[in-house]
């Protein structure tokens, strides 16, 4: 079998954003489960719901069908509904945006810190806090923990529920222990692009029994047995205790988690030297910088995202179109959720930061099986494409 074929937009680019690795591991996980007849949720969702619960350090993991599911079922775990206000960083994938208004809550969208640290802002996560807020959706921005020890902090002075969106961030952790574990729930997504690719999916860590029960049942129509229990003749009816979903996992995606799971640590590692080399090749380079510090013993990084900070606006788009003529491809992480037609119609609070950063960031090509060749590639053509970019803002 051949293993390097690209059938998807990835042969066209010479450095994609990112990129999974085929192998025969991976192929043959699938194909296991594929012949053993048995494709829905089952023992291989159990088995990789037990591994990353250990990994993470928390008592409960519950698999589902995405991390916008995970973070959907955590809000309504925690109670969040009409009347609420749930505050977000607006430098942020908008799934979490869309789930707290899907819940019935407000989103109320805090800033960044500033180009050096892309997290959601302490100080202002103060402000908005008001007298209907609930919770705190805080987000590892690239994989790098966020002062999670502020908000915690703010959260039990003001009675909030904190959940972790940690789909950056599987494997990171700070103070030595693992993101998303520091929350009411941490959640993770394993969508094709992330840390640790399924295609399709999430995963819900929590350490209180009550919740997880309640996540179980919200996953699968507040069902109170599963398929699973009845096909083995545990069970022969069930009862309806709650308006649930469809959320579940699979035991195809299951079978992959596993495989990935077991990578994650080398994987995570690889994508850290990648980032060193492009501190290296970047930070401070004509006015360039890199943002968040290296890895100390405060914070570890699962370097989701190679971000840049560009020294002028109006240079992003320029040196994204220079650099996709070389074949490297990039993006912005993220354009602000608060300036979306959607989110831009409410009456917002003021996002100067957010604003500011959201014109200067750049996101470069990452993924841990990326060569050196492309390495140095992507370093020479952003060092050119900026030259470029700025003889073209000349007057
Ligand atoms: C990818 C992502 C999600 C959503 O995960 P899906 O699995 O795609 O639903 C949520 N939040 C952030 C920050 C993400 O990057």
């Amino acid at each position: 079998m051949r293993l390097d074929t690209r059938q998807g937009g990835q042969a066209k680019w010479r450095v994609p954003l990112s990129d999974v690795l085929v192998d025969e591991e991976i192929l043959n996980a699938v194909s296991d489960v594929v012949s053993s007849g048995w494709w829905s949720m089952g023992p291989t969702v159990e088995e990789f719901e037990e591994a990353f619960a250990a990994q993470c350090g928390c008592r409960h993991a519950i698999a589902v069908s995405s991390g916008t599911a995970a973070l959907h079922l955590a809000l309504l775990a925690a109670g969040c509904g009409p009347g609420d206000e749930v505050v977000v960083p607006s430098l942020n994938f908008v799934a979490a945006a869309n789930v707290i208004a899907h819940s019935g809550a407000r989103p109320i969208f805090c800033d960044t810190v500033g180009p050096a640290n892309l997290n959601l802002d302490s100080a202002d996560v103060e402000a908005a806090i008001g007298p209907a807020t609930r919770a705190i959706v805080v987000l590892h921005y690239g994989g790098y923990p966020c002062d999670i020890g502020a908000m915690l902090d703010i959260a039990r002075r003001n009675r909030l529920e904190v959940i972790e969106d940690a789909a950056h961030a599987p494997g990171a952790s700070w103070r030595g222990r693992m993101c998303g574990s520091f929350g009411l729930a941490g959640c993770f997504s394993f969508f094709s692009n992330k840390n640790l690719p399924v295609g399709e999916g999430g995963m819900i860590v929590t350490d209180e029994d009550d919740l997880a029960a309640g996540l179980r049942l919200l996953r699968s129509h507040g069902m109170t047995t599963l398929t699973w229990a009845r096909h083995q003749g545990h069970a022969h009816s069930y009862d309806v205790v709650a308006r649930g979903f469809n959320y579940r996992l699979d035991e195809l995606r299951a079978a992959m988690g596993l495989v990935q799971l077991r990578r994650l640590d080398d994987r995570n590692q690889a994508r850290a030297r990648i980032v060193a080399r492009y501190r290296q090749g970047l930070d401070g380079k004509n006015g360039l910088t890199i943002p968040f510090a290296p890895d100390d013993r405060e914070a570890s990084s699962a370097h989701h995202l190679a971000v840049v900070v560009l020294p002028e606006d109006g240079l992003q788009a320029p040196m994204r179109s220079f650099l996709k003529e070389r074949g490297i491809q990039t993006s912005i992480h993220y354009p602000p959720i608060h300036r979306f037609s959607e989110y831009a119609a409410q009456p917002g609070r003021r996002l100067p930061v957010t604003d500011w950063i959201s014109r200067r960031i750049l996101t470069l090509p990452l993924y841990p099986h990326m060569r050196n060749e492309q390495v140095e590639l992507v370093i020479d053509g952003v060092l050119n494409a900026l030259e470029e970019a700025r003889l073209g803002l000349e007057p």
